[in-house]
Order: C-alpha cells, then sequence, then structure tokens
C-alpha cells in the first residue's frame, strides 16, 4: 500500500474493547495525528476516551463519503464488531469512492477445541430454526438480533444483553442486562440455573466473552456457533498492536 500521503486525521470506527484501546493508544503515540472516534450510538453509557468523538450513523455510503471529505480524513481504522457488516462494507466503499486508506481490525474467530460440541450456523435465522423443540436456549446473540428467536416460544430462553429489548420477550423468556462475564463460574453457574440444554452465540472471538464457551464445554452444553458475515477485501490486521504498526509505518512514511 503506498502510505505516501500525510496523515492528519484518523476516523476509528468504534463499538469494541480494541477499539477502545486503540483511541487510548494512538492519542498518546501520535499525539500530532488527529484522531476521531465514531460510535453507533446503540450502547448508551459510552466510555469517556477522552478524545474526540462522533455518535450515531454517517447516512450510508454517501453520507460516510461527505464526512470523509469536509473532515479530510487520510485513514479509516473499522475496528467495529465483526457482525457490524455494514459499516465495514460501508467503510471500504466510501474508502475506495474517496480514495481513503483503511484498515480493519479482524479479530480472529474461535475454533472449536476438545470437548466442545459445536453445530455452525450460517445466521441468527438458521439458529433459531436449529434450536430444538422445547429446548432450554441460552441467547447470546444481542439486542438487534433476538427478534429472529422470539416465535420459537415453544422453547425457554435465557436472554443476556446490554440495553433493553426494543420489543417484548416472550413472557416465560428471562432476560438479564448484563456484559459478557469473564468468569467461567460464573456462565457456568448461570447455565446451570436455568438448566440451559443449548448455548446460541455468533462467533464474535476475543477473549472478553468466551468465558459462555468454556463454561459450555465444561458442562457438555452443545452450542450453536453463528457463521460472520462475509465482508469485502480490505488491509486488515489480527490484533491492535498490528494496526499500531500499521499506523506507524504510516506516519514514517510521511516524513
Ligand atoms: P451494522 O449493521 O454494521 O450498522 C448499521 C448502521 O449503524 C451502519 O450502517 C451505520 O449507520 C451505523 N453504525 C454502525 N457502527 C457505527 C460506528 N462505529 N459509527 C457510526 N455509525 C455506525 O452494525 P449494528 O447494526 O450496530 O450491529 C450489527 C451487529 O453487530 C449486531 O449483531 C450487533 O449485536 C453487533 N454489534 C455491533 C456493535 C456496534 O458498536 N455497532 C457492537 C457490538 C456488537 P449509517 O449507515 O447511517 O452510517
Amino acid at each position: 500500500m503506498d502510505l505516501t500521503r500525510t496523515l492528519d486525521h484518523i476516523l476509528l470506527l468504534a463499538g469494541t474493547s480494541e477499539a477502545r484501546q486503540l483511541a487510548k493508544s494512538i492519542a498518546q503515540r501520535f499525539a500530532a495525528v488527529k484522531l476521531t472516534v465514531s460510535f453507533a450510538g446503540v450502547v448508551k453509557d459510552l466510555p469517556d476516551l477522552g478524545v474526540p468523538t462522533r455518535i450515531g450513523g454517517f447516512g450510508g455510503v454517501d453520507g460516510l463519503v461527505s464526512y470523509l471529505q469536509e473532515k479530510s480524513v487520510d485513514l479509516i481504522i473499522d475496528a467495529t464488531h465483526p457482525f457490524a457488516a455494514q459499516m465495514s462494507r460501508h467503510a471500504v466503499d466510501a474508502a475506495g469512492q474517496t480514495d481513503t486508506h483503511l484498515i480493519r481490525l479482524e479479530r480472529p474467530i474461535w475454533h472449536e477445541v476438545d470437548g466442545d460440541t459445536w453445530q455452525h450456523v450460517a445466521s441468527t435465522t438458521a439458529a433459531a430454526e436449529a434450536l430444538p423443540k422445547k429446548s432450554r436456549a441460552f441467547l447470546s446473540v444481542g439486542r438487534k438480533e433476538i427478534d429472529k428467536f422470539t416465535y420459537r416460544d415453544d422453547c425457554f430462553a435465557l436472554v443476556r444483553m446490554i440495553e433493553p429489548p426494543e420489543r417484548p420477550l416472550p413472557d416465560h423468556w428471562h432476560l438479564v442486562l448484563e456484559r459478557p462475564s469473564k468468569s467461567v463460574d460464573a456462565e457456568r453457574h448461570l447455565l446451570k440455573h436455568h438448566k440451559i440444554t443449548h448455548l446460541v452465540t455468533k462467533n464474535s472471538g476475543g477473549a472478553s466473552s468466551y468465558a459462555k464457551i468454556e463454561a459450555a464445554r465444561q458442562l457438555q452444553v452443545p452450542l450453536l456457533m453463528i457463521k460472520r458475515p462475509a465482508l469485502p477485501d480490505a488491509d486488515t490486521a489480527s490484533s491492535t498492536a498490528e494496526v499500531l504498526k500499521f499506523v506507524e509505518q504510516f506516519v514514517d512514511g510521511c516524513d
């Protein structure tokens, strides 16, 4: 990639813990570069990162193109959630139209290990169809996807999300408004307490929500693993360190 342009303004598309780490590291290490962190605005309680922040959609690809041009953005860092595919697609499209550099942080996916019983499904819709009749499911799929499951009211579901659902859940389901626990013991307790027979999760990757998978393995609870959506080609990094190296090379290339 040609990194001979100056690097004056980075747009960091956020929504993950890695994005928050990157915001802090970039602000510290590349203080001369303007950084704007962008959140979708789904989660109300946003962290104060001590850097300029914008909240809410850009208005599709055209809106993002206008933003990149008006704000003279030189580099987009896409550190959104692996299932926030629309934002990632828009970023590639808008970067192409405006000749803006882009790097996408892609967390490695989770892989099955000894003791896991996973059924891979292509989508949340497929996961809802695959749930056996009258099962007791732990639906760890997020607020935006839960509506795809609510017709399965033959099943009991434990539902965990950060913000409340937009529409009511079946009366006999149990809602927990919390972030995923990092404690395997706590996750095991939750699965046991609700007599869960199936865990449904997206293949988000990363450490912060892996405890439930370890708990399911220990209790031999089968898991429906939702595959990641396909994304267009782009430069990618698999860790925050790799992204920072990319930024460093960009800055060095500008000297
Ligand atoms: P999405 O479908 O990719 O994005 C929908 C729209 O939200 C985008 O087109 C964009 O609106 C806006 N948007 C998303 N991320 C943005 C950002 N960082 N800054 C500004 N605008 C942003 O993603 P989603 O609807 O948020 O979520 C899809 C899936 O990802 C869900 O399953 C969700 O659970 C998961 N997820 C998302 C996030 C997140 O922060 N987005 C975090 C955790 C999990 P415009 O088209 O108007 O620009």
